[in-house]
Parts: structure tokens; sequence; C-alpha cells
């Protein structure tokens, strides 16, 4: 039996699993809160071990009819998941700034449109990839991208749309069915998108989910021998456990993972346009994984780019995530803003001084306010680690060789940003050891491109053939140029 639909700001949205085109119920609940004012949403169904073996039974079912399908024969399912998507723009823009505190301005414009072509674009470049010949001295090469199987998508609270169909989009395209594990703490667009799905007339079993917590759904999904693959974003620590659980089946799992990268001022900055886009680190609260949040600005213009910045952020607009003239709104949940507040409060302590913000923001008890920590060492704890807040910290250097030793000198390496005269800039970004960095720029994003980080930031790279590599098994059929004939010494 379904669960009566929650009402969300005037949307309905079922709190239930989506599981072989049916919607489940649980009897095991838990309850969601609104980052925004602490209001009660309703309570979302937790995934036991029967909801999760019956999503994998159902994905695995699926599988067969949905792999043998050619990429051109899935394209219109998936164009049809996109357009369904987008019929229901207002009610995911409403849910996401509702449950996540995602500003309703970046959902209308940057991530329900994005969404949809995370669908239709891999829809589209799956086509590229079936066959690919190789001619080599010996042999005709055809290179194939078979589907894998079951893939379990692990997404984030932080951008569960966004990221959910960025997995998505390229393991349905490539023929795999999916089950998808929402973030606990924001999972109600995750939920819509099974509605889209339904819609659009995939078939059951193909696209599930399974609604409940990291610890219980989660594990259980990336444990099971039966998946073959993982694809999540999120912090290194359930990254490291998720990494074990897999393993011990040989399941390969890609890992998108925290940041704390760079945001580089040369001495030749355009410093007007660099302190504009170092004031976007704060959108979303911080809570953005490639944000450079760790300032390294050269001694000769720090004190200009320090009051050029300030100008910035005081204009910052605190607020509702659901106005659309909010630019900065809540922390996700309490536990995560005393996380924050630990850190500023440590830096305080150990000599930090704050250049602006430091404090909870008068507007509601999950906002704090935009802060800056300077006066700062390399391996000061708010320097090496991922706070994930409306928190940056700024350290100065005095030549090119420092600055890249800086930004090379933690153990993430997800991105960056890099202002200074372009030639200048891009030899400076093309040292630092992170997955990506924009040059006198930020946030561009092109899906053919590769994106991902090293060292701790992650393992594997998506977008563009890199999502399909992992999302296949690429296989060479090989067949000789010439007759052969079997001989033992051949080789
Ligand atoms: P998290 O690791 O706590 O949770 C992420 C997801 O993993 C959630 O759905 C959670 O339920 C699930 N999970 C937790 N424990 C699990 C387990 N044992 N088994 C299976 N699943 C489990 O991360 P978070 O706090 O939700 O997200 C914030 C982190 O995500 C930050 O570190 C941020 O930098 C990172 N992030 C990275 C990217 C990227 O592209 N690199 C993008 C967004 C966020």
């Amino acid at each position: 039996m379904n669960s009566p639909l929650l009402d969300v700001v005037d949307v309905a949205v079922s709190p239930d699993h989506y599981i072989g085109g049916l919607r489940v119920a649980s009897a095991e609940t838990f309850d969601l809160f609104s980052p925004i004012d602490q209001k009660p949403l309703g309570r979302i169904a937790e995934g036991t071990a029967e909801h999760v073996d019956a999503a994998i039974r159902a994905a695995l079912q699926a599988f067969p009819a949905w792999s043998a399908m050619t990429a051109a024969e899935r394209k219109p399912y998936l164009d049809r998941f996109a357009q369904e998507i987008g019929k229901r723009a207002d009610a995911f823009c409403a849910l996401e700034s509702t449950d996540a505190g995602v500003l309703l301005s970046r959902m209308r414009h940057g991530v329900v449109p994005r969404a949809m072509l995370n669908i239709t674009w891999f829809a589209q470049h799956a086509l590229t990839l079936q066959d690919r010949p190789m001619d080599t001295d010996q042999a005709h090469h055809i290179v194939r991208h078979d589907a894998a199987g079951v893939v379990v998508v692990i997404t984030p609270w932080n951008a569960p749309l966004m990221l959910s169909t960025w997995k998505l989009g390229p393991a349905l395209a490539a023929g795999n069915t999916c089950i998808l594990k929402p973030p606990e703490w924001a999972p109600l667009t995750c939920s819509l998108l099974a509605d889209a799905a339904h819609a659009a007339g995939l078939p059951p079993g193909v696209f599930n989910v399974v609604q409940g917590s990291g610890a219980n759904t989660g594990a259980k999904l990336v444990s099971d021998p039966r998946i073959a693959r993982v694809s999540f974003t999120g912090s290194v620590t359930t990254a490291k456990w998720i990494a074990q659980a897999a393993g011990a089946n040989l399941v390969p799992c890609s890992l998108e993972l925290g940041g704390k990268s760079p945001f580089i001022v040369l001495e030749d900055a355009d410093l007007d346009n660099a302190a504009a886009t170092g004031a976007l680190m704060y959108r979303n609260a911080g809570q953005v994984c490639l944000a450079g949040t760790r300032f390294l600005v050269h001694e000769k213009v720090a004190e200009k780019f320090i009051a050029a910045m300030r100008g910035y952020v005081e204009k910052l607009n605190v607020g509702d995530p659901r106005d659309e003239a909010t630019e900065v709104g809540p922390i996700i949940h309490p536990r995560q803003v005393d996380r924050v507040m630990g850190f500023i409060d440590r830096a305080k302590a150990d000599g930090a001084q704050v250049l602006w913000g430091g404090a909870r923001h008068a507007y509601g008890a999950q906002y704090i306010q935009p802060t800056m920590v300077t006066h700062l060492e390399q391996d000061d704890e708010i320097v090496q680690n991922e706070v994930f807040g409306p928190v940056l910290t700024l350290q100065t250097f005095s030549d090119d060789e420092q600055a890249v030793q800086m930004a090379n000198g933690t153990d993430y390496g997800l991105g960056g940003v890099c202002y200074g005269e372009t030639r200048h800039a891009t030899e400076v970004a093309q040292r630092v050891r992170t997955g990506f960095i924009w040059v006198n720029s930020f946030g561009i994003r092109d899906l053919a491109a590769p994106f991902g980080g090293i060292k701790r930031s992650g393992v594997g790279r998506e977008g563009g053939d890199w999502s399909f590599e992992f999302f296949c098994d690429v296989k060479d059929v090989v067949v000789p140029k010439k007759p052969f004939r079997a001989s033992f010494s051949h080789r």
C-alpha cells in the first residue's frame, strides 16, 4: 500500500520507495525537516533489507531487455524522461529549495536545466560509443561498451537532483539498470525523479529509488554482491567505507569526494573580478564541493583584494532560499551548524583573525555569517580540512613557487581557481595538483569534459567518455586481418 503524498510547499510528493515501477511504503520511516525554519516536512520511508533485495531483484530482472536495446532505442525513453523533469520544473525547484536549502534562483536557472541535459546529453553521446572500430597491424578490433549490470547511485544532500541525474544519465544510456539511494537530509527531488521516470514510460525496474539512511540502507546496497557498480558522491569517510564494502566483492566504485580547493590571486590579477568571483564561494552557504575555499593572495595585492572582496560580501543577501533574491541560504542540519561553528571557534582560540563574519547569522537557527579567517599556518585544521559551510581562509604568498606549494599543501585535490594575467595564471594553474582548475573564471562545466578529484578528493572521472568507461564493460572483439592458423610458437 502507498503512503499518502506529502504536501511540501504545495507540491505533492511521495515519501515511499519506487521499486519495479511501483511505489512501496515502509513500516520504518524517518523524519524530515526543512533547514530554513526547521519545519517538519513529513516522514520518509527507510529502506530495509527487504526493500534493498526487492530493488536489486527488480533491477536484475529489467537488465536483459534494457541492455539488449541499442543506444538509439533507449534514447527516446531518456529524452522523454528529461521532458518529464522539465514539466515538473517548478516542483523540483520548490522541493529542493525547501529540503536542501538550495537557492531557488540556482534551481530554476542552473540545476533543473542541467538535470535535463544530464539525461539528454548522455543519451545522445551513447550513440557514438557503439562498436568503435580500431585497426592494428594484425587485426580489426571492435571495441564494445557493454552495460555492466545493476548500478547503485548514492548522492549527497548539497546537490541531490544535479548529482543524481549526472550519474543516472550515462548509467541508463549505457544500458544499465539503476538503484538511487538519495541523501536522507534532502530526499524529495529524488522521489519526484521517480515520478518523472514513471511518466516517461521507463520499463519497470530500469530505475528504482530506495530511500533511507546511509549507514543502514546505503550500506546494504553497496555490500550486495549482485550489483555491478557503485557511483558515489559524498564525504571521504563514507567513501572509504563504501570502497571496502564494494571492494570485498570486487565491485568497481567511482568516488567523487570533498575538496579544499585553492583560490589563487596572483599579483597581476584583475582584483575586482577576482573579488566578485570570490564572493560567489558563499553560494549555497559554502556547501559546494568544488568551491575555492582557500584564498592564496599575493602579499603585494592582499590589502586591496580584501577590501574589494569585503565590498561584495557586505552586499550578499542572506535569507530564505525560496526568495529569488537570496544569495546565501541555510546550513543543512543543526549538527552541521555546530560542526562549522566548531571550526571557527577553534581557529579563533588558536590565534586566527576573522576578517568578516565569524558568528551565527540572525536570520535563523541554521544560518552562519559569510566568514573569512586569516593569520593562519598551513597545517592549521581550518586550512587542511573541508569545512563545508560559509567559511573561507586567506593566506598570503610572496612568489609563484610558494603559491603552488601552498595550493598543493593539503590532502585534497578536487578543483581550484587562479586569477592573474591569462598566460601567467594558466602557467601557475597547470602546476596545481587537482582534477580541474578554472583560470580567471569559476564553474564553467561542459558535460564532455572530465570531472573528478585526485588524492583524497576522489577516484575516477565522470563526464563524456569517462562516465561510459566506468559504467560499461569495455570489450575488445578481435578479428584477425590474415587467416589464423593455430601454432604453439604463436604469441
Ligand atoms: P556523506 O558521505 O555523509 O553522505 C553521502 C551519501 O552517502 C548519502 O546519501 C548518505 O546517506 C550515504 N551514505 C552514508 N554512509 C553510507 C554507507 N555506509 N554506505 C552507503 N552509503 C552511505 O556526505 P554528505 O555529508 O551528504 O555530503 C557532503 C560531502 O559530499 C562533502 O564532503 C562534499 O565535498 C562532498 N561532495 C562532493 C562532490 C564532488 O563532486 N566531488 C559534490 C558534492 C558533494
